[in-house]
């Protein structure tokens, strides 16, 4: 207890000590949790897109995408601040098997605009099967939505959702193969701590979205009233981005 105690205390004291530095390359920056103005040519940030899912829009459309009005997806609102590349994930890396706080700050720093207004707001991280959890230590969508609760002054849950299935990667199934895969590895570990609530799930890196559909269906059927989704960096091919 008093170890930890200290160890927040000296990491308190080095990050007033130690100038700020650039979160992708490490060089010393002005402002703190931010980028270089080398970096900050690099990153892409996701800006615009369809109301609903985020991803950018074609000229066809209007405020939602075809693909959502067609079938209004689970998750009401995702959003991501980075398009998934090699910048977005070396931060990705970094919290994941740092336990990097600077990381998750930069993070939730650009996270934080993106999440929707409302009442009965919950901050929900992707849970990581416990397996998974003990051989790393902690989950990096936990200490992303801590410091993004910080931020916004919304209540974050990091135990609101379990995982209880180990899964395997999703990456080379099909979406029917994903859907299958993901299926009922979670649960709600108290349903009134969801009932009515705006659930915003937090995750670091947004792929094929199968694992954060599967987390939005139990979550609704435990009495979510709303779910949406913030990540970090989202995988979007390059014909999607807008330049
Ligand atoms: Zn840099
Ligand atoms: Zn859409």
């Amino acid at each position: 207890m008093l170890a930890k105690a200290l160890r927040s205390c000296v990491r308190w004291a080095l990050d007033f000590a130690l100038p700020p530095r650039c979160a992708g390359c490490g060089t010393i920056v002005a402002d703190v949790h931010s980028f270089c103005p080398d970096c900050w040519k690099q990153v892409e940030f996701l800006m615009g897109g369809c109301e609903t899912c985020g991803i950018p829009l074609q000229a066809t459309d209007l405020n939602v995408c075809a693909a959502c009005l067609a079938r209004p997806p689970r998750i009401a609102r995702t959003r991501a601040a980075v398009a998934y590349d090699d910048l977005s994930r070396s931060l990705a890396i970094r919290l994941k098997y740092g336990r990097k706080v600077a990381v998750a700050k930069t993070m939730a720093r650009y996270m934080a605009p993106l999440v929707g207004e409302g009442d009965g707001r919950l901050l929900v991280p992707v849970p990581l099967h416990r397996t998974r959890l003990w051989a790393r230590g902690f989950n990096q969508s936990a200490l992303v939505a801590g410091e993004l609760s910080r931020r916004l002054d919304i209540p974050s849950d990091p135990l609101a959702l379990r995982r209880i299935r180990r899964t395997p990667p999703l990456k080379g199934m099909s979406p029917l193969q994903r859907r299958k895969t993901v299926a009922g590895a979670f649960r709600v570990r108290d349903k009134a701590a969801i009932a009515g609530k705006t659930v915003i799930l937090v995750d670091d890196v947004l792929a094929t979205g199968s694992t954060a559909e599967a987390c939005a269906r139990t979550l609704k059927r435990a009495g979510a009233a709303r779910v949406e989704l913030v990540s970090w960096a989202r995988v979007v091919k390059p014909s999607q981005l807008m330049r």
